[in-house]
């Protein structure tokens, strides 16, 4: 608080220096009291031809019951479309009133809106403003500054730096239960919010309050990273029946107003203040709409219908803008993985849809800390056989049949790829990846040891390959897999962390049907004796047999991925 009405004493000791005029700055409450208003201009983003701005209003004096802000450009900025004001734009004299929701402006309450623009040639902030003809103080302070104590946020470029993450009692008690299991359940994983009910524990369980508080205990004089997954959206899994979702297309709404609100309302929680709170933003949710509508043998109906009523994208933009605004919230944004996303077809549209997201409903690129890939599915981090630029006899291993003219052959090469992607489609240039390493180790005696053979690029790459999935767009409970790389922050160029977001152990879907209350379908992805459909080649699902509805405990798997674990377990 002092710090800033400091720093805008100085501003104002500045302002008349300049002008020339005698005037004495009397640094005392009096004289600001004086002060009508206080505008803070942001250019949030900002690219080739245009930029997106932020303005906040505060009222110093009496309460409004209608406002107009008005300043002037010193260059050629026009705004071309506004939210919560009206903004119209005479030459360089810009108007902004208030909209009738949001007319009332109480003494000291503060109002925002926000506007795209063009402009050419540089993009200075306008440097006085008015509230209703009187003149306002500037607010200079940057709320992205971590070094700015007057700035709301204290985020860091990368949470995992120097922390500790937490560990689930809940997965850790299972895991420990499992013969060998204490070799793994001190690792961090994510929690994964995938209903309402699951914001104050299902069936005795524990609700995010009880995590946060045990993530406090964890914390100690540490930095502390909580995971969760944000996983309710409208119409769930669009694409699969497995973990399709309590919420139907349309419950937006709900969503909104019995999900995400009272999960902001938790986080936002001044005891919690202290700890760094990871959220991944709805696993599948955004790829889906790219891959899997329209005219694409690939689509569903149920994805179509979420691309057509928006409900995904005004979800993910919501739940970024609330969660985002909170200071200590980090948003990763979920971006398929690179069996998936990779291929050209799908790569750059991602990264202009998750950028549509992320600037819808109030959230600003912002509100995105990084990206989340191969979350719950079991793509493999290195390839160490061949690269995507090999051939075999002239032929390039793109069009082996595993490959199948894919840009990317393994994770790490793909996320660091697709940051940049995302960068040049508008997001900020400090975005981090997450990798879930969960479970695409691929260890054990499968394993290859060394490159295939040359007879063929399906030999090369086949007899080399990591990952050993019939298909690489089989998900469900893979035979075979094993634990990945332990989690771990900063392990390569863009990548903020290894991480275990999907607990291993953890079912993907049951492999016979099972009646429940968690409006959890039955995929026939998850039986083993499935003969597939478009989204695998229609090849075998590969999935284990006896499995037990998504999200619960799956011994057997557990057990695999241990036996299978790479790097190996001790
Ligand atoms: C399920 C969720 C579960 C999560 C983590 C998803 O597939 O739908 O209910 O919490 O996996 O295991």
């Amino acid at each position: 608080m002092s710090r800033t009405r400091t720093a805008l004493l100085a501003a104002l000791a500045l302002i008349a220096a300049s002008a020339g005029t005698a005037v004495a700055v009397v640094p005392s409450d009096t004289s600001l009291a004086a002060v009508p208003c206080t505008v803070d201009y942001k250019v949030q983003n900002q690219w080739d031809t245009g930029f997106t701005a932020a303005v906040t209003v505060t009222n110093n004096s009496a309460a409004k019951s209608s406002w107009a802000v008005k300043w002037s450009y010193a260059g050629n900025q026009k705004v071309t479309s506004g939210w919560n004001a009206k903004i119209t734009q005479s030459g360089a004299a810009v108007t902004a009133a208030n909209e009738t929701y949001n007319a009332t402006l109480g003494a000291g309450g503060s109002v925002s809106f926000g506007f795209n623009g063009t402009y050419s040639g540089s993009n200075a902030v306008p440097t006085a403003f008015t509230l209703d003809g009187v003149t306002c103080n500037v607010d200079s302070t940057d709320p992205t500054d971590p070094t700015d104590p007057t700035g709301p946020g204290t985020k860091v470029d990368n949470p995992y730096s120097g922390a500790k993450v937490y560990v689930n009692p809940e997965w850790s008690a299972k895991a420990a239960a499992e013969p060998g299991g204490s070799r793994v359940s001190n690792q961090p994983t994510g929690v994964w919010l995938d209903r309402i009910a699951a914001i104050n524990g299902v069936s005795g369980g524990m609700g995010l309050r009880d995590h946060l508080d045990a993530a406090l205990q964890q914390k100690g004089s540490n930095e502390e990273v909580v995971q969760l997954v944000i996983y309710d959206l409208p119409g769930r899994d669009c694409a699969a029946l497995a973990s399709n979702g309590e919420l139907g297309p349309t419950e937006i709404d709900k969503y909104k107003s019995q999900f995400i609100d009272p999960i902001a309302a938790i986080l936002s929680d001044s005891k919690y203040s202290s700890l760094r709170i990871v959220t991944t933003i709805e696993i599948d949710s955004l790829p889906n709409l790219v891959t899997n509508t329209g005219s694409r043998a690939t689509a569903t109906p149920q994805c179509d219908t979420m691309l057509a009523n928006g409900n995904y994208v005004k979800g993910v933009g919501y739940a970024l803008a609330k969660l985002g605004a909170i200071p200590n919230v980090y948003n990763y944004i979920d971006a398929g993985h690179h069996g998936w996303l990779g291929w050209d077809d799908n790569f750059a549209p991602s990264a202009t849809l998750f950028h549509q997201a992320a600037t819808s409903e109030g959230a600003t690129v912002d509100d995105v800390q990084g990206f989340i890939t191969n979350t719950a599915n079991y793509s493999a981090l290195k390839e160490n056989n061949f690269t995507v630029n090999d051939t075999v006899g002239g032929t390039s291993v793109r069009q082996s049949k595993w490959v199948d003219w894919n840009r990317y052959v393994d994770e790490q090469s793909y996320a660091q790829a697709f940051r940049n992607q995302l960068v040049s489609a508008g997001f900020n240039s400090d975005i981090g990846m997450l990798i879930d390493t969960s479970r695409n180790g691929w260890g054990g005696t499968a394993r290859p040891t060394g490159p295939g053979a040359t007879t063929s690029v399906d030999t090369y790459v086949d007899g080399g390959r990591y990952d050993r999935r019939i298909h690489i767009g089989n998900w469900c409970n893979q035979s075979g897999a094993g634990l990945g790389e332990r989690p771990q922050a900063a392990p390569a160029a863009g990548i903020d962390a290894y991480v275990w977001m999907k607990p291993p152990g953890e079912s993907d879907g049951s492999s016979t049907a099972i009646a429940n209350d968690e409006g959890k379908g039955f995929d026939r992805m998850c039986d083993p004796t499935y003969t597939g459909n478009a989204r695998n080649g229609n090849n075998m699902s590969g999935a284990l047999p006896n499995a037990p509805l998504s999200g619960h405990w799956f011994s057997a798997q557990f057990q695999q991925l241990m036996q299978n674990a790479y790097p190996p377990l001790g």
